[in-house]
C-alpha cells in the first residue's frame, strides 16, 4: 500500500523548503499580505474575481461561507474537494467531518504557497494539481491512483495547513493527513 511510496530526493527537499518558507510568511500576516498581491498576484486576483463571480451569480447554491486563518471560503456543491483561489478557497459539501477539515486545512496551505512562490506557484503547483486531481478523478481503475498527497506540493499544502489549526487549537491535525497517505484511494474516492 501507500507506504512503499516515497517522494524523491527533490520531492522530499521541495516538500521541507516550501514547507518552512510558506509556514515563516503564515506567521507573519504583513508579508504574507505583500507577497499576495505583489508577486501572487496573478493568482490572488484571478482568485478574487472567480470568488466574487460565485458569490453573486452561485448566491443560492452557495451552503455556507466563512473565514479560516487569513482565507475566505465558500461551500459550494457536494463531494468533489477544494480548489485554492489565490488568497481564498471554495470547497465542496457534504464531505463530512473530517474531510472537510482536511480540505479546508490543504487549501488554506495553497494560498501560503502562492505567496512564497508567485508566479513559480501556477507553473510548479496549480497547474500540475489541477492535472493531477483530473487524471486521478478520470482514471478508470481507482486502484492505480497513488495517493494524492505522495506529490510534494499537495503533501506540502496539507501540511502547511494542519500545521496551522495544530499549534492554534493544541490538538494534532497531522493525524488525517498520515491516516489519508496510507490509503490508496485518497484524493480520489472522497465521497466514500
Ligand atoms: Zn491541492
Amino acid at each position: 500500500m501507500g507506504n512503499e511510496l516515497k517522494r524523491t530526493k527533490l520531492g522530499e527537499w521541495l516538500f521541507n523548503s516550501v514547507n518552512k518558507v510558506s509556514l515563516y510568511i503564515a506567521y507573519h500576516k504583513v508579508l504574507f499580505y505583500i507577497l499576495s498581491y505583489t508577486w501572487g498576484l496573478i493568482t490572488t486576483l484571478f482568485g478574487w474575481i472567480v470568488y466574487l463571480f460565485l458569490r453573486i451569480f452561485f448566491k443560492n447554491k452557495i451552503q455556507l461561507k466563512g473565514k479560516f486563518f487569513t482565507a475566505r471560503y465558500i461551500m459550494l456543491f457536494d463531494e468533489w474537494g477544494g480548489l485554492e483561489l489565490g488568497t481564498n478557497f471554495i470547497l465542496a459539501g457534504n464531505m463530512g467531518k473530517y474531510f472537510t477539515e482536511h480540505t479546508k486545512c490543504h487549501e488554506l496551505g495553497h494560498t501560503y504557497q502562492n505567496a512564497a512562490l508567485g508566479p513559480f506557484a501556477i507553473i510548479f503547483i496549480f497547474i500540475p494539481s489541477v492535472i493531477q486531481y483530473w487524471i486521478q478523478r478520470l482514471r478508470k481503475d481507482q486502484s492505480k491512483n497513488k495517493p494524492y498527497d505522495l506529490i510534494w506540493f499537495e503533501g506540502s499544502a496539507t501540511y502547511i495547513g494542519e500545521t496551522l489549526l495544530s499549534n492554534l487549537e493544541h490538538k494534532d491535525y497531522h493525524y488525517y493527513n498520515e491516516q489519508y497517505q496510507f490509503n490508496n484511494n485518497y484524493g480520489a474516492n472522497i465521497w466514500i
